[in-house]
């Protein structure tokens, strides 16, 4: 059956009218289901009993499944949600000063196998579709009391947003809806470890805000901590920046994961300025949460420190992300379960969720 989570007010305007029904009742729909939040048909009492009936017979509302929710010492809170083939997606909610930033997945697991990623070693397992990527932003909705609303939503939890692309976009339209949960296109952020076509599309289809997740400054060092990288090698992804169809005053984020002795020699910091020259950017460096399955290490203080300082000499806009939530694990790592819930990690690990 149809989750009609999944639809766009048009689309549910257009499933009314073919029914010979009203398409405004599609609008009121999608009104009951994103901004009054109801969990089943028959809680429209706009419709009539009939209406609804007929209704609940054809369409079905999947309600994401709250398996569990942890509070860092910080504020940052992590939700495990079961969706209903039983695989478990996390999403995070990381407080601001004055608002938080919602951290979304989108995918169950991730085929890019990169090498520092666990929800990479962890293989995938499907692409999450339209209901259950914004349904994440429903059910934290829906379940917070403690934290300041989301104005920010990131997708940068489990899986590689481009690798699904059709299902995102019309997630995108979905949050943006203003009948609906009417966050703006404009603190949305996709980040991507590089699928160059999708980053070409999206900036034509969406106006949201793209990371660039980049790790590396030559294509050897790239090669072997990210496999994407041999489709696409660096000068195409920043060539593909440089067409990023940008809303004005916006730059692309570059992430940069800083390993010990891999990628955080003062060359590299050198290489990454001149590379993203031309570019209107802001770097993200992200030293590496350590995990006993994967065989990096985090860098010294110092050098990260010293990395930083040169991309500013550079005259570079340059952030070290701060790492939130780390004690319950909403820092940085991945979901690390089986199929179906068992966690098979030593640890509860959660993608690289903190962004600030
Ligand atoms: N697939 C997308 C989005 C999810 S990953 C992407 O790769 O961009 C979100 C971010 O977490 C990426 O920048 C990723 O490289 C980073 N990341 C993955 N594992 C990490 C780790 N152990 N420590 C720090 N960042 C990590
Ligand atoms: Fe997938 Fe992103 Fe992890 Fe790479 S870093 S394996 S693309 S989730």
């Amino acid at each position: 059956m149809l989750d009609i989570r999944s639809l766009s007010c048009l689309e549910l305007e257009t499933y009314m009218r073919e029914r010979g029904l009203p398409e405004f009742r599609g609008r009121q729909l999608f009104k009951w289901l994103w901004k009054n939040r109801i969990t089943s048909v028959q809680e429209v009492t706009e419709f009539s009993k009939e209406l609804r009936e007929q209704l609940a017979q054809h369409l079905l509302i999947y309600n994401l499944e709250q398996v569990s929710r942890k509070i860092s010492v910080d504020g940052t809170i992590k939700w495990a949600f079961r969706l209903r083939d039983s695989l478990i997606v996390e999403t995070v909610l990381i407080p601001e000063k004055d608002h938080s930033t919602l951290c979304i997945s989108s995918q169950a697991g991730c085929a890019m196998g990169c090498a520092f990623c666990l929800t990479g070693k962890m293989g995938f397992f499907r692409n999450l579709d339209p209901s259950e990527i914004a349904g994440q932003a429903l059910a934290v909705l829906r379940d917070i009391t403690v934290a300041k609303p989301p104005r920010n939503i990131v997708f940068m939890g489990m899986g590689e947003p481009l690798a699904n692309f059709e299902n995102l976009l019309k997630a995108i339209e979905i949050l943006t809806s203003d009948l609906g949960l009417n966050f703006s296109q404009r603190r949305i952020t996709v980040s991507t470890c590089g699928i160059v076509p999708n980053i070409i599309e999206l900036g034509r289809r969406s106006s949201a805000g793209l990371a660039i997740s980049l790790h590396a400054t030559t294509n050897t060092q790239r090669d072997r901590l990210m496999p994407i990288n041999k489709a696409y090698p660096i000068e195409t992804l920043l060539n593909a920046c440089r067409d990023f169809n940008l809303p004005a005053r916006r730059r692309i984020t570059f992430e940069y994961l800083l390993l010990k002795g891999i990628n955080d020699a003062p060359e590299d910091a050198r290489r990454l300025s001149a590379l993203l020259r031309g570019i209107p950017s802001k770097i993200n460096l992200i030293p590496f949460n350590e995990c006993p399955e994967i065989p990096f290490s985090e860098p010294e203080r110092d050098s990260v420190l010293r990395f930083q300082e040169i991309l500013k000499e550079l005259n570079n806009t340059v952030i070290i992300r701060k790492s939130k939530g780390r004690d319950i694990s909403a820092a940085c790592g991945q979901l690390f379960y089986d199929r179906h819930d068992k966690k098979i990690s030593g640890k509860d690990l959660t993608g690289c969720l903190s962004c600030s």
